[in-house]
């Protein structure tokens, strides 16, 4: 049990900061101050001086008034998140290739930058000069625009035991890094995580910037559960429950790609048989299909090759394909039944089948999932489908912000 703290005037008015600022972020048309007291719960005076505070410190700012419901007959004046103070910088290492992302806490992208590359057995210490190189200018532009930068996050794509180690991220080599080791990680200090668990919180609307305006970023809520999987060459997943990922005692839930489908399959990397990875990942599906084996299977040119060759009908592409689905549909309709929701979003390179596909999924897994008479199972492509990981790490950086103001603001 961690020690009481008392509650005093700073926690209290932290606590209520973030809470206003979460009820902005989630929130899908722009809130006044008497509908922010509303949905919080608290005093219309404790609102109006918070606002102030958030005003002043250009946390929100104010939007032309509107003609007032109210019997009182004052037009109301909406309060929208302030664009062009508070940044969140997210990090990825991939296994095909690095980059940075700054995202504004209004939900804009300000910039980023991505490098192509094959990732297999690369240097880790060349791997974190070369990305600190990629990101120097975008904290560049961000201090010369006059952006608080908050925090930062880290996608990578393996096990990550808390923000200093990398127990393992096989498909790049490596095994047991001390993240401290790097002078990138020392100077910024990024939270990090997976890049399956990053990438699903990237979906969360509002998590951790403002929701686009006009509703059209998909059908999830705020406060929606769903399974997300990430594919590429290794397939990895996150379980999201009420708008918050289930991390495990340990950080390491959600790891779907290694559940077996066959005790007599082929030799996973991680030592068992006939896991998800080894049927439905990109350099199994490519192996499959005849196009290369080996270094040469995990290039992206032989996943075009694969696209192009599923398209024209070619047999050995579709049977690859048909043997990866089936392994997908086992291993999520086993998920859902152990997890209980009905929401599954397909990331990574299985989304650029297309709707289709996602439909087959969604047909098959309302056939096989054990509540199929009480719940409709639905296969979602990604809204966020571009780079989605570098987002959430983006995202985690601001985070910071959001659970803390208090910290950031000036007295
Ligand atoms: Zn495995």
């Amino acid at each position: 049990m961690t020690a009481l703290r008392s509650i005093n005037q700073d926690d209290l008015r932290n606590h209520n900061l973030s809470v206003i600022i979460d009820t902005i972020l989630r929130s899908p048309t722009l809130l006044s101050r008497a509908d922010l007291a509303k949905a919080t719960g608290l005093t219309k005076a404790t609102m109006s001086l918070l606002a102030g505070l958030l005003l002043k410190n250009r946390v929100v700012r104010e939007e032309e008034p509107e003609a007032s419901q109210s019997s009182h007959g004052r037009p109301s004046t909406p309060l929208s998140i302030a664009h062009g103070r508070w940044a969140g910088l997210g990090l990825q290492i991939n296994t095909d290739g690095y980059g940075c992302l700054a995202m504004d806490l209004d939900g804009t992208l300000i910039d980023s930058a991505w490098v192509k590359d094959d990732m297999h057995d690369a240097e880790p210490d060349q791997v974190f000069a070369n990305l600190e190189k990629l990101t120097e200018p975008i904290e560049r532009k961000l201090s010369r625009r006059h952006y608080r930068t908050v925090g930062s996050g880290l996608a990578l794509p393996g096990l990550v035991g808390g923000d200093t180690t990398l127990l393992m991220a096989r498909n790049l080599g490596w095994e047991r890094l001390d993240l401290q080791d790097f002078p990138l990680v020392r100077r910024l200090s990024p939270r990090v995580g997976n890049e399956a668990r990053l990438a699903a919180l990237a979906q969360i609307p509002g998590y951790a910037a403002q929701r686009p305006a006009g509703g059209d970023e998909g059908p999830l809520s705020p406060t929606d559960s769903f399974i997300y999987i990430s594919t590429d060459i290794g397939i990895g997943g996150a379980v999201v429950r009420r708008g918050a990922v289930e991390v495990g005692d340990h950080g390491f839930a959600g790891e779907l790609g290694h559940a077996s489908v066959d005790l007599n399959g082929p030799t996973c990397r991680c030592g068992r048989r006939g896991c998800l990875e080894t049927y439905a990942g990109r350099r199994a599906l490519v192996e499959a299909a005849g196009i290369a084996t080996g270094a040469e299977a995990v290039k992206p040119q032989a996943m075009e090759e694969l696209y192009q060759r599923w398209q024209q009908g070619d047999t050995k592409a579709v049977d690859a394909i048909d043997r990866g689905l089936d392994a997908m549909i086992s291993v999520i309709a086993s998920a859902i039944n152990i997890v209980d929701v009905d929401t599954v979003i397909l990331g990574g390179f299985w989304s650029h089948f297309g709707g289709n596909l996602a439909q087959r999924l969604q047909d098959r897994l309302n056939q096989l999932t054990l509540g199929r008479d009480a719940v409709d199972i639905r296969v979602l492509i990604p809204t966020q489908a571009d780079y989605p990981a570098l987002k959430g790490a983006a995202l985690v950086g601001l985070r910071r912000f959001i659970d803390d103001p208090l910290d950031f603001f000036a007295d």
